[in-house]
């Protein structure tokens, strides 16, 4: 066995992370983690992946399940393309009667990648597959001492595979690069891979990988408005898709990565939903950053008409409002929920 592989594994296998989705790998179980995991932290995906697998045990109920209602299980996890996709690829996946058994196959669902494909044909099918994520790329980097580009960790993920035990060594490296082999301050007296590792040896950790320049992500007002009647409110719903696609919401209006231009937002409102602007008092304020987009949210209590045109929505409902609502809601728009209803 490769060197580095069977110091990893020895490390792996008295020390790996226990996680739901690691006992009984199934092609079904491996691809949901995957898919959940996807920039979003192992805590934070361990109730959703247990709640997911209780509501929809197998990939046949999720196929059948309402979209609105996968989105709102997913509410809070982010990134809502990924419970489309996932929506999606289960229909296919049901459809045909089982999951595809090879990388090609795997790839051609929805919002199945190369890095994932090769995860799920390893973990669950046991197939001699490596595969780099972003942990797996900084590890290969580090030890390689190699500061080219991503494509190049591939190579070197590989190179070490040990025939047999591929799901087992992608995991573990997975693992090393989320609990020691960190972005900052790696642990690498604990390290199990340390004396394979060149970055170490020529005292050049700290500078591999080299820190990505970024750009500042632009600033999007967005004003949101709240009409009740009779008890009910107004809610709005996101086209499919795009950023928060099939979500529901407050009917909003945004700058666009700008800031308002005089008289822009009523001009703005007036456009969109047919009648006058005329927002009230503020009643929640936030600052919500995504990876390249920050929003600067303002929900306001109406003065004016409900909306007699649809925007750039697809539905609008009165519905009755309670803090946790059963309709996908973005985490944006659920903490101006929260706000509301704890006046
Ligand atoms: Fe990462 Fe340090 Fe281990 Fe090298 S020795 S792989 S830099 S933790």
């Amino acid at each position: 066995m490769d060197p580095l592989a069977k110091d990893l594994l020895a490390w792996y296998d008295a020390d790996a992370r226990v996680l739901p989705w690691r006992s009984e790998p199934s092609p079904y179980r491996t691809w949901l983690s995957e898919v959940m995991l996807q920039q979003t932290q192992v805590d934070t995906v361990i109730p959703y992946f247990e709640r997911f697998l209780k509501r929809f045990p197998a990939v046949e109920d999720l196929a059948v399940a309402p979209l609105d209602e996968v989105l709102e299980m997913w509410s809070g996890l982010g990134y809502y393309s990924r419970a489309r996709n996932l929506h999606k690829a289960a229909g296919i996946v049901s459809e045909k009667g089982t999951f595809p058994f090879d990388i090609k196959g795997l790839r051609s669902l929805p919002g199945v990648g190369e890095y994932m494909a090769a995860a799920i044909a390893s973990i669950a099918y046991g197939q001699d597959e490596a595969t780099v994520d972003g942990n797996i790329a900084r590890v290969m980097a580090r030890v390689h001492a190699d500061r080219g580009p991503r494509k190049g960790m591939w190579t070197h993920a590989r190179q070490h595979l040990p025939p047999g035990r591929a799901g087992d060594y992608n995991q573990a490296l997975m693992d090393l690069g989320a609990r020691i082999c960190r972005p900052r301050s790696p642990k690498c007296p604990k390290c199990p891979v340390s004396s394979h590792c060149e970055a170490r040896a020529l005292g050049v950790v700290d500078e591999i990988p080299a820190p990505k320049v970024r750009k500042a992500a632009p600033v999007s007002q967005l004003e949101a408005h709240v009409f009740e009647r009779n008890g009910l409110y107004l809610l709005a719903r996101r086209p499919v898709e795009g950023l928060w696609g099939g979500l529901w919401e407050f009917p909003t209006i945004g700058s666009a990565g700008k800031h308002w231009a005089k008289d822009e937002r009523r001009r703005k409102w007036d456009a969109a939903y047919g009648v006058p602007h005329q927002a009230g008092p503020v009643l929640f304020e936030t600052r919500h950053v995504l990876s390249h987009r920050i929003f600067q949210y303002a929900l306001q209590r109406s003065t004016g008409e409900a909306p007699i045109a649809l925007g750039e929505y697809t539905e609008m409902r009165w519905v009755q409002m309670d803090p946790k609502p059963s309709i996908g809601l973005s985490a944006l728009t659920s903490k101006g929920l929260h706000a509301l209803c704890s006046q």
